[in-house]
């Protein structure tokens, strides 16, 4: 099996083969690359291939150990996030780092991965360097980001950098052909244009997610940050729309709430940014917030101004 479940990337796979075949996987990785262009894909799979217990090519995805690695339920591969920060606090690393002086409960190395590297500052970057300087045989670590510059380079100089490329205009094509049968050859074309080859970010784009409200765009964007200042600048000019200008607005952040509710309970997430919203934010902070927003479309039915039910959102969706 190996890393065909990871598409294009010849480059990047024909490097790993070797040291899959032999089984000699370093015990620190920086995947890099823009959303959607398959970094947790790859870092599922290498912490497979690291618990895979099966003579085979690593991962052989059917053994006991590959199969709890790809449904999220080894014990030995360890996230290093809090979904409600904005950062990954120097504190989160410490926890990761006592932990990994404890033995593995049934794999053969215990995994750590970071899916947002890049939001460690450096304190919590320097506290990692000093286990990745002299880590236990059995300890791996998997950083995720968006661009390697944006690690350290002492953290960059203990690591192996594997950069994730797009996919070739064909390869991007057939697959996106395959995904969405009802799609026209135009609109295909245009989402692998737009997407810039990741495979990831073209099917969000024909999944609809592409073409959201501009202002549900950006309260996507405020409301998982808790940026309150753009939550304001987003809200305050909102207070001179009409009723039926805001409604669809309103609509529209409350079916995106609803949809990370949902990716919150296990449905595996829509568009991204759902779930960005599923991993910032509680599911007790979403219910109210989604409470809020059906309460405001209600309240616009009646005799309530679009200034102070803008004003109270202000406040409540905070
Ligand atoms: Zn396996």
């Amino acid at each position: 099996m190996s890393l065909d479940a990871l598409y294009g990337n010849e480059q990047l796979k024909s490097k790993l083969a070797p040291v899959l075949e032999a089984d000699r996987l370093s015990h620190a990785y920086i995947l890099s690359g823009p959303q959607g262009s398959g970094k947790h894909t790859l870092a599922r799979l290498l912490a497979a291939a690291m618990e895979c217990t099966s003579g085979r090519t690593r991962p052989c995805l059917v053994c006991a150990q590959c199969r709890k690695v790809l449904s999220g339920n080894h014990p030995d591969v360890i996230t290093v996030d809090d979904e409600k920060k904005k950062t990954v606090s120097v504190e989160l690393v410490r926890e990761a780092r006592t932990d990994m002086y404890l033995r593995p409960n049934e794999g053969r190395r215990k995994v750590y991965i970071f899916p947002r590297a890049m939001d460690m500052g450096a304190p919590g970057q320097n506290a990692l360097l000093k286990v990745l300087e002299e880590p236990p045989a059995y300890g791996a670590f998997l950083l995720l980001t968006d661009g390697a510059q944006r690690l350290l380079p002492t953290i960059r100089s203990r690591c192996v950098e594997l950069q994730l490329s797009p996919l070739e205009t064909g390869l991007c094509t057939r697959l996106l052909e395959r995904d969405f049968p009802q799609k026209t050859g135009e609109q295909i074309a245009s989402a692998v244009l737009r997407s810039g080859g990741f495979y990831g970010q073209a099917k969000t784009l024909l999944s609809g997610g592409g073409e959201l409200l501009p202002q549900t765009a950006r309260f996507a964007a405020a409301y998982p940050a808790r940026d309150a200042l753009a939550m304001a600048e987003l809200l305050v000019p909102m207070e001179r729309l009409s009723r039926d200008q805001l409604q669809p607005i309103l609509t529209e952040w409350l079916g995106l709430l609803t949809e990370a509710l949902a990716v919150r309970s296990g449905t595996p997430a829509p568009t991204p940014e759902a779930a960005a919203i599923s991993q910032s934010r509680s599911g007790a902070e979403l219910m109210s917030a989604i409470r809020r927003l059906q309460e405001a479309l209600e309240l616009l039915q009646g005799n309530i101004s679009v200034g102070a039910l803008c004003g109270a959102l202000q406040v409540q969706l905070r």
